[in-house]
C-alpha cells in the first residue's frame, strides 16, 4: 500500500496491508487482552489514556509534520488539530469515573443497582480529514471503559495511525489492547466478517449504510458518524456583515472544506446579500494556497484526488444550470492535489453543489428573502449534521434552528466539536453519538443487579 503525500504527489513510504490471517490473529490477541484490561480499575486505565495524551502533546511538532505530510493539511491546521483534540482528554479526566461507576437506584428489602461493563473487542473504522478528533472520539472513550480496539486508520491517515499506537502502547496501553489495521476498504471488510462487539465508523454515507447491512445480523452496538451539507443562514440583523462573512468563509474553507461539518450551503438575507457575497469573496480571494508546510498556510492540497473531480462536477452543473463562478474554479497545473477556493452565487437546489456533500473547497451562496425561506431551504436536505444562524436576535435564530432535524444548532458560531455536548448525525448524518456523557456510555453497556439477602 502506497502512502501519498497530496502535496507533491509522490509516494512517502510503502506498507504491507493486513491480510485476512493477520487479520484474525490481531483479534484473537484483542479477545485474550481485553478480558485483563477489564479486569484494570476505571481509575487506572484512566491514567494510561491521561498519559497518551501528555505524549501526544510532547510530541506535537513531529506529530503535526506527519500529519501533513499525509494528508496535506496546513501545518498550523494539524498543530490546532492536535491541540484541540487534547480537549477529549480534559472531559474524560472530568467525567469518566462519574459516568462508568455503579449506580445505585434502590434501596430497602430488594436492592438494585446498575454497573456498566465494556463491549468487549470493538472496531474503530475511521476517516482521514481529522484523524485525531474523530479516532480521540473514539478509541480513547472505548479504552478507558474497558474494550479492546480494533483500530482501522483510513488508508489516507496510515502512518498517523500508526504512531496512535505506538504513543497508547508508550504510555502503558498492553500490547492486546489497541492494535492498528492497516489498509483499505478490503481491511475495513474484514472486520465486519469478524466476531466483534461493536462497530463504531466514521465516514461515508455509503460506506456507513454498508457497514450497518453488512452487521445487522450479529445484533451488536453500531454507531455512525457519517457525512453532513450542513447549511449557514445569515439573517439580515447581523451586526457586522464583515465579519459575518470572514466567520462564515473559515467554516466553509477551514481544513479545505473537508470536515464534516464544514458549512456547505449559505443563505443570506437580500438586504445584506450584496455586502456580504462581496467581503465574503474578498476574504475568500486573499487565502494563501501552497505549501502546507508553510505556517501561512490556509489552503492546501485536497486530500484524495478524486476529490477534485467532483468538485469541479458539481461546479459544472451549477454553471449550466446558471450559477456564476466569482472565483476560483480550477485545478491548479503541476504536482499536488490543488483545487484554487470556489465560490458560485445564483445558486439554487436543483443544483447538485447545493443537495450533494462537497468535501472540499467550493461553496454556493444562495439569497433568500425571509427565514421561512431559509428554513424551507435548510432542511430541503438528506442529511442532519449541524446547522448555524448568524444574527443578532436569539430569539429569531432559535426558531429556525429548533425546527431543523439535526444533531448540532449553532447561534453566531459554526463548524465547532465540543467534547461537553454529544456529536451526533440524524438521517443520512448517522446514529448514535459520540462526546458528551452519551459518548462515554456509548462503550458500555448496563447490567441490572437485584439484591435480596
Ligand atoms: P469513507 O467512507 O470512504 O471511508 C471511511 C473508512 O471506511 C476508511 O477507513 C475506509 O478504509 C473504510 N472502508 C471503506 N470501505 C469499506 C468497507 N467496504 N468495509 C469496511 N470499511 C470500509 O470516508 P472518508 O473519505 O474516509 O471520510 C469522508 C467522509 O466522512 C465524509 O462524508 C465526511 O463527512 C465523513 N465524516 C464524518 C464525521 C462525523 O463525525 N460525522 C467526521 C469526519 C468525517
Amino acid at each position: 500500500m502506497k502512502i501519498i503525500n497530496p502535496a507533491t504527489n509522490t509516494v512517502i513510504k510503502e506498507l504491507a496491508p493486513e491480510t485476512k490471517e493477520s487479520v484474525t490473529n490481531k483479534i484473537n490477541l484483542l479477545k485474550e487482552g481485553q478480558r485483563e484490561w477489564q479486569a484494570v480499575p476505571v481509575a487506572d486505565r484512566l491514567k494510561v489514556i491521561l498519559r497518551f495524551g501528555e505524549l501526544v502533546q510532547a510530541n506535537l511538532e513531529e506529530l503535526a509534520a506527519l500529519l501533513t505530510l499525509e494528508t496535506g493539511k496546513p501545518i498550523q491546521q494539524a498543530i490546532n488539530e492536535i491541540r484541540g483534540a487534547h480537549s477529549r482528554l480534559v472531559h474524560l479526566e472530568k467525567n469518566t469515573e462519574k459516568w462508568l461507576s455503579p449506580e445505585v437506584m434502590t434501596e430497602g428489602a430488594t436492592r438494585e443497582h446498575i454497573e456498566y461493563e465494556p463491549l468487549g473487542v470493538i472496531a474503530n473504522i475511521s476517516a482521514w480529514n481529522f484523524p485525531y478528533n474523530v479516532g480521540y472520539n473514539v478509541f480513547l472513550y472505548a479504552l478507558v471503559a474497558g474494550n479492546a480496539v480494533c483500530y482501522k486508520p483510513s488508508e489516507f491517515a496510515t502512518l498517523t495511525g500508526l504512531k496512535f499506537e505506538e504513543l497508547l502502547l508508550e504510555a502503558g496501553v498492553p500490547e492486546n489492547v489497541f492494535s492498528t489495521f492497516i489498509g483499505a476498504g478490503e481491511v475495513g471488510q474484514y472486520l465486519l466478517e469478524a466476531d466483534l462487539d461493536g462497530y463504531f465508523f466514521t465516514g461515508s454515507y455509503a460506506t456507513g449504510v454498508y457497514i450497518a447491512t453488512q452487521v445487522a445480523a450479529k445484533l451488536v452496538p453500531v454507531q455512525l458518524e457519517l457525512g453532513g451539507k450542513d447549511p449557514l443562514y445569515v439573517m439580515d440583523d447581523v451586526a457586522d456583515v464583515k465579519q459575518a462573512a470572514i466567520n462564515a468563509a473559515e467554516g466553509a474553507f477551514y481544513n479545505n472544506g473537508q470536515s464534516c461539518c464544514a458549512v456547505e450551503r449559505i443563505y443570506v438575507q437580500e438586504a445584506i446579500y450584496d455586502a456580504f457575497v462581496s467581503a465574503f469573496i474578498e476574504e475568500v480571494k486573499g487565502y494563501k494556497m501552497g505549501d502546507p508546510t508553510s505556517l501561512d498556510t490556509f489552503i492546501g492540497p485536497v486530500t484524495r484526488p478524486q476529490q477534485i473531480d467532483l468538485i469541479l462536477s458539481q461546479m459544472e452543473d451549477a454553471l449550466i444550470s446558471g450559477a456564476e463562478l466569482r472565483t476560483g474554479g480550477y485545478k491548479v497545473e503541476g504536482a499536488g492535489n490543488f483545487i484554487t477556493p470556489t465560490v458560485l452565487t445564483g445558486v439554487n437546489h436543483q443544483m447538485r453543489l447545493m443537495k450533494e456533500e462537497s468535501f472540499g473547497p467550493i461553496i454556493g451562496i444562495q439569497r433568500v428573502k425571509n427565514d421561512a425561506e431559509a428554513l424551507q431551504l435548510m432542511g430541503d436536505t438528506e442529511y442532519g449534521l449541524t446547522a448555524a444562524v448568524f444574527s443578532r436576535d436569539k430569539d429569531r435564530a432559535r426558531a429556525v434552528l429548533e425546527k431543523l432535524p439535526v444533531g448540532t444548532v449553532y447561534w453566531n458560531c459554526c463548524d465547532r466539536v465540543s467534547p461537553a455536548v454529544p456529536w451526533s448525525g440524524r438521517k443520512h448524518s448517522g446514529l448514535g453519538a459520540t462526546l458528551g456523557y452519551q459518548g462515554i456510555r456509548a462503550f458500555v453497556q448496563p447490567k441490572s443487579y437485584h439484591l435480596r439477602d
